[in-house]
């Protein structure tokens, strides 16, 4: 494996070292610049050194670095990024024999780390520049070292409140570079949290408030890459809402990189943006309309209109893109027949203008902290009934686009077990030790009701989490949506 990595450091006798596990592939874990952060800062202390590991990279039982064991390690932070590796993240602990500190960070742990609460010592809720968690961590031996300490739950606080830097004044100087979800290139982290209110999207909710990284301190920190790498990846949940991007993206094609935005939503396109992005190397274009029809895209509160995706297709086809991916859900509550008709409309008009569409497809799965955390699954009050209607609805789209559109839908089913895993509670633990992440497993343990609508008046597994919104106010966007998604 070719990496940059400008941290190798020797193992010398009386250090604590620390594994930083990511329980998926290198791919994902190596262009996650939260893990990176971690990293350097473990290392760039004296008496400590981290290694990493990824399921792809001796099962995740060994270090990439250094080949040594887990179980030889003094504590474990494992990244839960994506509910699914939950069942990877408890394989690897038992298979490991691990026996030091267990900790887990990431979205995953903001959201709900009840299911998982068996098996970590703490969570970390929140981000951890800024504060002093990770030294905290670095310190501890047990679980009670970490017992009250601000933004960690050990599964003995009533409350924690999310730890989040005010100000994104600073940015990771030193990088590893390998070949990651984005290629070979430097990550820059323009910002984070949102400033759109999607109903179903956690990212407003869990890293409030939005906040950008000022152009200079960006383009700084590319300087220090140019003879490194050609690329750079700009990395926030809604990019093109950084108050300065198109400055950012010509300041860093004149600096000679080619330029990947990880989002760009269609409502922010103009010709002098997709100019840039072109210039910048962009080929292909992503959209993320999420529903067919305007009704159903209120109800998301995805405030992108048909006439923003033709409009930006428009100018994508006018600058030079070859083709575009488009991003939609299906299991919004409300939805009808005639949503997933104006769906496939939505796709043939784009293919109209770019004759080379990709389209993906997933289920909504209800999020803990979103004004969607009381639906039922697939939007349907009998969730049975909503799985066989969503099933012959893939079949419908699939059967309509295949033919003119390369079209990838992910399970009903996987994304069923998503949700369990995602609003469930210490009883979901029995799924994720079984090591099968099977629907009817979770069935034969009681925990499809999990998948059903929760009455807004019961108290959630994840209520504890302070991510300073007041609940009232989700449910009263939820009644909201619900009004929606009836009319007419
Ligand atoms: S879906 Fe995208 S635009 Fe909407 S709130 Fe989430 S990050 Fe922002």
């Amino acid at each position: 494996m070719k990496e940059h990595n400008p941290f190798v450091k020797a193992w010398r006798k009386g250090m604590k070292s620390v594994a930083l596990v990511y329980p998926n592939r290198y791919v994902g874990g190596i262009a996650n610049i939260g893990l990176q952060y971690i990293y350097a800062y473990v290392n760039s202390k004296e008496e400590f050194v981290c290694e990493r590991f990824y399921t792809d990279v001796f099962g995740g039982l060994r270090s990439l670095e250094s080949g040594r064991n887990l179980k030889d390690f003094d504590i474990a932070f494992f990244s839960l990024q994506y509910e699914e590796d939950y069942f990877n993240a408890v394989r690897i602990l038992r298979a490991s024999g691990f026996r030091g500190l267990k900790v887990a960070g990431g979205p995953c742990c903001m959201l709900n780390p009840k299911p998982l609460l068996k098996f970590f010592d703490a969570f970390v809720i929140g981000e951890v520049e800024g504060s002093d968690v990770l030294d905290r961590i670095l310190e501890a031996k047990s679980r009670e070292d970490l017992t009250g300490v601000e933004g960690i739950y050990t599964g003995e606080e009533d409350r924690v409140r999310r730890i989040r830097p005010k100000r994104l004044d600073f940015h990771l100087k030193s990088q590893i570079i390998g070949e990651g979800a984005y290629g070979r290139c430097v990550l820059l982290e323009v910002g984070r949290g949102c400033i759109r209110r999607c109903r179903f999207c956690v990212v407003r909710q869990i890293y409030s408030p939005p906040r950008w990284r000022d152009v200079r301190l960006l383009l700084e920190v590319a300087e220090d890459y140019r003879n490194v790498v050609k690329k750079v990846a700009l990395i926030a949940p809604s990019v093109s809402d950084h108050p300065k991007i198109k400055e950012l993206i010509a300041g860093l094609v004149e600096m000679g990189f080619m330029v990947s935005p990880s989002s760009i939503r269609a409502d922010t396109v103009d010709e002098e943006l997709m100019e840039l992005l072109v210039a910048g190397g962009l080929r292909s274009f992503t959209i993320a309309p999420e529903a067919g029809s305007e009704r159903l895209r209120n109800v998301l509160r995805k405030d992108i209109s048909e006439e923003d995706v033709i409009r930006a297709t428009e100018i994508a086809k006018e600058k030079g893109i070859k083709s575009v991916k488009l991003y939609f859900m299906i299991g919004v509550p409300g939805e009808r027949d005639e949503d997933i008709d104006g769906l496939v409309e939505l796709v043939k008009k784009v293919r109209d203008i770019i004759p080379r569409v990709s389209v993906s497809i997933n289920p909504l799965s209800p999020k803990p902290h979103t004004p969607f955390q009381w639906l039922p699954y697939t939007g349907f009050r009998d969730v049975r009934v909503g799985m066989r209607i969503l099933e012959n609805r893939v079949k419908f789209i699939k059967k309509e686009l295949s033919k003119i559109a390369e079209v990838s839908i992910d399970g009903v089913e996987r994304f069923a077990i998503q949700t369990i895993l995602s609003r469930g509670d210490v009883d979901v633990s029995q799924f994720v030790e079984s090591g099968r992440p099977k629907l009817r497993i979770a069935e034969r343990l009681g925990l499809t009701r999990y998948l059903e609508e929760i009455p807004v008046d019961r108290e959630l597994p994840w209520d504890f989490i302070d991510h300073s919104y007041r609940k009232v106010r989700l449910i009263e966007e939820y009644l909201r949506a619900d009004d929606e998604a009836v009319e007419r």
